[in-house]
């Protein structure tokens, strides 16, 4: 018997929630029951400089404590929860297979502060950007914005508050810029779409034709 049949005879592959034998990270009950968003055209939720948000799922548990386990990882070297990670990913492809029309220029992750990332160790929305990249086979820009400010995170405030918050916080590197380039701009979780709508206008500014945001999970609906 291979040594991988051996592993698979002492820990038979089990589903993330309810435990019963799968051999995917989610059985196919458990992937019914999570708490999918309806597919609607990424345009439903355009504003201001963005085109549109696709988010494949709300940000309620299983997926809020996933996602939390993924961005936030105890230290150390078994910190990073590999089944947490693994599904965040997975909803990451799924959200991208959502978008349809026109194939983008280049995908691009929201950057977070050079401070938080320090401390943090690695960027959740880079990491979500390249599995996105991947997946649908168009190129990664990894370094198009880079924050300005060391914005407080959004948590706790309200919509004008965030809006108050994140504004001018990006800037672009034009020199990354495809000439009137169609994006996708990645982040993990939306809830007003300031972040997005303020990383957008920065894109616009710098020329980008059409911003499109693609994030895990939406908050609140
Ligand atoms: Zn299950």
């Amino acid at each position: 018997m291979p040594s991988q049949n051996w592993l698979e005879f002492l820990f038979p592959p089990s589903c993330s929630v309810c435990g019963q034998a799968s051999a995917d990270l989610l059985c196919p009950p458990c992937k019914r029951t999570l708490p999918w968003l309806e597919p609607t055209d990424a345009a439903h939720h355009a504003s201001g400089p963005l085109d549109g948000i696709i988010a494949p799922v709300k940000f309620t548990d299983p997926v809020r404590s996933w996602i939390l386990a993924f961005k936030y990882p105890p230290p150390g070297l078994f910190g990073q929860s590999a089944s947490a990670t693994g599904l965040v990913l997975w909803l990451a492809r799924a959200g991208a297979e959502r978008l349809t029309g026109a194939t983008p220029d280049c995908i691009t992750p929201v950057p977070s502060h050079p401070r938080r990332f320090q401390k943090r160790g690695f960027e959740p929305s880079y990491r979500l950007a390249l599995e996105m990249a991947r997946h649908r086979d168009i190129k990664l820009e990894p370094r198009l914005l880079f924050r300005v400010r060391d914005t407080p995170a959004q948590t706790g405030l309200k919509s004008s508050q965030r809006e108050a918050n994140v504004k001018n916080a990006f800037a672009c590197r034009r020199r990354h810029l495809p000439h009137k380039a169609c994006i996708w701009l990645v982040d993990d979780v939306v809830t007003t779409g300031s972040t997005l709508r303020s990383a957008a206008r920065t894109l616009k500014q710098a020329g980008a034709e059409k911003v499109v945001g693609l994030c895990v999970a939406r908050t609140g609906e």
